[in-house]
């Protein structure tokens, strides 16, 4: 489970999290949808103290990340620890941001391999599997360049999972993708989430956030507007910022 528990951060005046409490149990999909600026990637980047919070803490199945308690306060854990937590939270982003100079299957070997939780050709093995998963079986070989942006951001979802991360986080995973290869990135999330893995999902296709949220949040200006599942959020928003919103992006 994903727990954030009033969650504040601000960008010098700028409020940008103004108190963000949500829970995603394990084996859930929770959608995130709002305006631009409002917050959403600066939350997902909170989940996996890419974003340090001012205020607020975030617990992945009960485990505090980023920070330890001191007392009644939190404390900085110290950048190895952070980074040992960070390695067990996926999070694929818009731009796919691949090794370029690596093939596809280093790509996805890295990690487990240089954070010593598999044997260079046990990382292989699974990376194999990981890409057939994804469609990818016959681009092992492959630079990131060769491949088209759709395909990349399979790679990036197989070297996501690699690292068997509790959640996954996904920003914008198919906003930088050309509308014909859409589908295919989708069908492999849409895989991931029916399989139990939990997943934050930040996206405008509201097609697909019907079909696979549990639970849909709408944010604006760094608040949760409204929460519920999609057949509440999506199809009878309660609040005018919700409907104003659907009507412009469906
Ligand atoms: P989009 O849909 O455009 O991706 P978003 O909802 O993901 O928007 P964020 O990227 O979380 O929005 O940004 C929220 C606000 O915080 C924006 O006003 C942004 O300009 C501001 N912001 C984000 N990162 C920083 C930063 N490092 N320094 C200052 N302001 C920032
Ligand atoms: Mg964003």
């Amino acid at each position: 489970a994903v727990e954030i528990h009033d969650a504040h951060k601000w960008f010098g005046a700028h409020h940008v999290l103004a108190g963000i409490s949500l829970a995603v149990p394990a084996g859930e999909v929770a959608v995130i949808l709002g305006p631009s600026g409002s917050g959403k990637s600066t939350l997902l980047r909170a989940i996996n103290h890419l974003e340090k919070l001012d205020v607020g803490h975030v617990a992945i199945n009960g485990e505090l990340i980023g920070v330890r308690r001191h007392g009644d306060r939190l404390k900085e854990l110290p950048e190895r620890a952070i980074l040992a937590q960070r390695a067990r939270i996926g999070f694929v982003f818009q731009n796919f941001n691949l090794f370029p100079h690596l093939t596809v299957l280093d790509n996805v070997t890295a990690a487990p391999v240089a954070t010593g939780r598999l044997s260079r050709a046990e990382a292989a093995e699974f990376a194999r599997a990981l890409l057939t998963r994804v469609g990818l079986a016959d681009k092992i070989n492959s630079y990131p360049r060769q491949l088209s942006g759709g395909q990349q951001q399979r790679v990036a979802i197989a070297r996501a999972l690699a690292l068997r991360p509790g959640v996954i986080l996904f920003d914008e995973p198919t906003s930088a993708l050309d509308p014909e290869l859409v589908g295919d990135v989708l069908a492999v999330i849409r895989d991931l989430a029916s399989s139990g893995t939990t997943l934050v999902i930040v996206t405008h296709e509201i097609g697909f956030a019907r079909e696979v949220a549990d639970l849909v949040v709408f944010l604006d200006e760094g608040r949760i507007v409204e929460q519920g599942p999609p057949s509440e959020v999506l199809d009878n928003p309660r609040h005018p910022r919700t409907r104003e919103f659907l009507s412009k992006v469906l």
